[in-house]
């Protein structure tokens, strides 16, 4: 991955999240406040206007675009969403000082993003949140990280649509949902489905 492909990953994620807004607030309507969607366009559209700002610093690393892309999460995004995201950039991007990175320092960034995102919410897999999609996504990425980027991003944007999907039977112990107790079952959890277009505007950026 170079910088310029980094930028064109988070270009892909804005659009994607414009894409599936309605969804995202459609799933957060049915077993939490129904912002997800909202929450997360507010932040990439700031993520997007400062990355294409006439005055925008050139990054020098593939990390500087990630740590800003989070960075602007943190500021920009509220509820649960946007402290998880935004610290799960920020250390991916303090993982990735160069102007590029292999496929093998790429999974262990989403390897530390992960670890971010565990530190910060305390979830663990089958908690259903986004834990449940990037967990099998990491493993993925990393499995298919020798047969190049294109592979790894696509093994694992593979892996985290079906973990969104699994969160399906799921009752969740973590968030908001877990308010609803045993009536959070039956429904994908909307962090668990935007984390998967994370990792499908990775592949789809990468191919
Ligand atoms: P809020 O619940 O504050 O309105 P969002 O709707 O933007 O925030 O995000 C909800 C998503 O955040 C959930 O679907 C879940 O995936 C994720 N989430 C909530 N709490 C946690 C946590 N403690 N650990 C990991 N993910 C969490
Ligand atoms: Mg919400
Ligand atoms: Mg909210």
């Amino acid at each position: 991955m170079d910088i310029a492909l980094a930028l064109a990953w988070i270009r892909a994620l804005a659009a994607a999240v414009e894409r599936h807004r309605d969804e995202l607030t459609a799933l957060d309507t049915a077993i939490g406040d129904g912002d997800h969607g909202a929450n997360l366009s507010r932040g990439f559209t700031a993520v997007t206007a400062a990355l294409d700002a006439p005055d925008a610093p050139e990054p020098a690393t593939v990390g500087a675009v990630l740590t800003r892309t989070g960075t602007i999460l943190l500021s920009k995004v509220g509820g649960a969403s946007g402290p998880l995201y935004g610290s799960a950039f920020r250390a991916m991007g303090a993982t990735l000082d160069g102007p590029t990175a292999t496929p093998a320092e790429l999974a262990d960034a989403l390897a530390a993003g992960l670890a971010a995102l565990r530190d910060l919410g305390g979830a663990v897999p089958g908690d259903k949140t986004v834990v449940d999609a990037w967990t099998p996504a990491v493993a993925a990425f990393r499995a298919a990280a020798p047969a190049g980027l294109a592979a790894a991003a696509a093994a694992a944007a593979d892996a985290a649509e079906r973990g969104a999907e699994d969160t399906v039977p799921l009752q969740a112990r973590k968030g908001r949902a877990s308010y609803l107790g045993p009536r959070s079952i039956g429904h994908r959890d909307p962090g668990a489905a935007s984390t998967a277009l994370i990792f499908r505007a990775l592949a789809d950026a990468t191919h």
